[in-house]
């Protein structure tokens, strides 16, 4: 039987991951500063720790064929955009990346996924919204908006050097927007589908949500599960990235909240506000992991925002019930 560690497992992506693991004959430990707040938690063994603590690191990430490295302190545009949380950000964030390599290099395990980010992309080449580039190669010169894109390009690196150095097998993929149920929808750490879904279902018929910015601004976004086939076929490949794992249906935030009214059936209008919104236009570009793993998504995407509608009112719900 394979191990594998998941690193980050009590959050959105590394529960859903775990899942997959476990269900394809895997034996997972999970790690994360934080139990799964939704319960969605499969491992076989799941440690309460700290990946900033060496120490703890090199207790954790041993005995195990394949480690997937997605803890990182993040969320949204309002975490990562206003400024406030950089020296955090890029502080914890590479922390983990240091140490989990570290530990790895001395308890011998030598393969790795590590989830990237779209936020790497250079800022000048996603200032039309109708036409962004994220084209893999485009990411040098860099110019990331945000110290969140900074973080995951110097880890990256940091990454490729452990296997040019020490024979690591490292696979690296930059995921765009990765939503579904059982993810941050409140609290401020959020992304716009769980943000958008959430003002839509707390809404009261005849009144407005607030969309930031003036909503012309463009994303592709992913659903859950898609990703996970996306990294799955990447881990099982030779190809070691870095490379996209994201949708290229684009939309613009107007239209995205559109599609979250529409699905709660309400009558809403839209207000746009002042606030951080990141780059003009982004979309991922799918022409390489096509040539090299044969994968492209299929979802549409008002079919993952109503799954994960449907999730987010009810939790909606449950708070008012418990009120
Ligand atoms: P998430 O915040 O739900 O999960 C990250 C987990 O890492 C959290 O549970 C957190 O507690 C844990 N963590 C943070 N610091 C830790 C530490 N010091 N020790 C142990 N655990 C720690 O985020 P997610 O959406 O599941 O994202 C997973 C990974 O994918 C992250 O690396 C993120 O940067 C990357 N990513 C996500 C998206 C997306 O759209 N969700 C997009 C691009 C990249």
């Amino acid at each position: 039987m394979k191990k594998a560690l998941v690193c980050g497992a009590g959050g959105f992506i590394g529960g859903h991951l775990v899942n997959r693991l476990k269900q394809e004959g895997y034996w997972v430990r999970g790690v994360d500063v934080k139990e799964n707040e939704y319960g969605n938690n499969a491992s076989d063994e799941f440690i309460l720790g700290d990946l900033r603590d060496p120490a703890f690191t090199i207790s954790v990430v041993k005995d195990v064929d394949e480690v997937y490295q997605l803890a990182a302190d993040m969320g949204g545009a309002g975490y990562i955009f206003t400024g406030n949380h950089d020296a955090d950000v890029m502080h914890n964030s590479a922390m983990c990346n240091l140490n989990v390599l570290e530990a790895m290099r001395v308890n011998n395990v030598k393969k790795v996924f590590y989830s990237s980010s779209a936020c790497i992309y250079p800022e000048h080449n996603q200032l039309d919204p109708d036409n962004p580039n994220c084209e893999e190669a485009s990411a040098y010169p860099a110019a990331p908006d945000s110290e969140y894109g900074w973080e995951k390009l110097f880890s990256e690196r940091l990454y490729f050097s452990y296997a040019r150095n020490y024979g690591f097998e490292v696979k690296v993929a930059r995921f765009h927007n990765i939503f579904g149920p059982q993810g941050t929808w409140k609290g401020g750490k959020e992304k716009s589908p769980a943000a958008l879904c959430r003002k839509a279902a707390e809404a009261e018929n005849g009144t407005s949500i607030e969309v930031w910015g003036d909503g012309v601004q463009t994303r592709s976004f992913l659903y859950i599960d898609e990703c996970l086939d996306g990294v799955r076929k990447l881990m099982q490949s030779e190809f070691a990235g870095p490379v996209n794992i994201g949708s290229e249906e684009m939309i613009s935030i107007n239209d995205f909240a559109k599609m979250a009214i529409e699905i709660s059936g309400k009558k809403l209008s839209i207000h746009n506000i002042p606030g951080p919104t990141g780059v003009r236009g982004r979309r991922s570009d799918n022409k390489l992991i096509f040539e090299k793993l044969g994968w492209a998504p299929s979802m549409p995407l008002k079919q993952g925002m109503e799954k994960t509608f449907q999730w987010i009112n009810q939790q909606v719900t449950k708070e008012l019930v418990a009120k």
